[in-house]
């Protein structure tokens, strides 16, 4: 892999795959994969809660919110290679219905300085 590439969904689900079938020797069971992702979405909320929270790393730690976001990434592209789930048609399908839906649902959070609230936006 050149390490310099754009990366579109459909080529990280197969780089994805090429590591775990190749480096990796296979796939964890889709639970476990899913026992991952738990365990990778606590690390981002480690790192929110000491960057952007009242909680703070301890000595010697390293801040990574990127290097955690992008294990997310990773074990999401690995459950979708395993599930059968086209994460480019995916994610244009979960466009289009947050599109629809909610084409006026968050006008009321513009603020006069231009700024939003904080409400959820899923
Ligand atoms: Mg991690």
């Amino acid at each position: 892999m050149n390490t310099n590439e754009e990366i579109s969904l459909s080529r990280l689900q197969q780089i994805v795959d090429d590591w775990i079938t190749g480096i990796g020797h296979g796939y964890f069971s889709p639970l476990t994969n899913m026992a991952v992702l738990a365990e990778e979405t606590g690390e981002v909320a480690r790192q929110m809660s000491r960057l952007y929270g009242d909680q703070t790393f301890k000595a010697g730690e390293t801040p990574d919110l990127a290097d955690e976001l992008a294990d997310v990434i990773w074990v999401v592209a690995a459950i979708a290679n395993q599930t059968g789930v086209d994460l480019t048609e995916a994610m244009r399908r979960n466009l289009v219905k947050k599109t629809t839906r909610d084409l006026h649902r968050h006008e009321h959070r513009k603020t006069t300085s231009g700024t939003t609230d904080n409400c959820d936006q899923n």
